[in-house]
């Protein structure tokens, strides 16, 4: 079975994470949640079996497949989106500002592969 987890946002919008990749959710008929990768010019897509589209519980099923590389530095860039939310939380800083100064902090692929400000959000 895919291993995948789902990286919460704070503006409810849950991303899949499968396999390396991020996908965004698009849209949901019944038990089927469609997701799309998160990146515009990749055509890949998984769908999510199970009652809700950020239900843990449920079967992912592979779509079409990605045009680029799993992101092997997910891990390290999913901590940080993490501590970034999490700061945005409690700080008077921009959310911009946080997020710069994230990415200072990780080595410059990391940095490449960081979904961009917009996208955090
Ligand atoms: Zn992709």
């Amino acid at each position: 079975m895919d291993d995948f987890s789902f990286v919460p946002s704070i503006r409810g919008k849950s991303k899949l994470a499968l396999n390396g990749f991020l996908c965004r959710h698009q849209r949901s008929r019944g038990e089927n949640h469609y997701f799309r990768c998160e990146r515009n010019d990749c055509p890949g897509t998984a769908t999510l079996r199970a009652v809700n589209y950020n239900d843990t519980n449920g079967k992912v099923d592979v779509g079409k497949s990605h045009v680029h590389e799993a992101d092997d530095r997910r891990d390290q860039v999913l901590q940080m989106i993490g501590n970034i939310r999490k700061e945005a939380a409690t700080s008077s800083l921009l959310p911009m500002t946080i997020v710069q100064q994230h990415r200072q902090n990780v080595d410059a692929e990391a940095a490449k592969i960081l979904p961009s400000e917009s996208a955090l959000w």
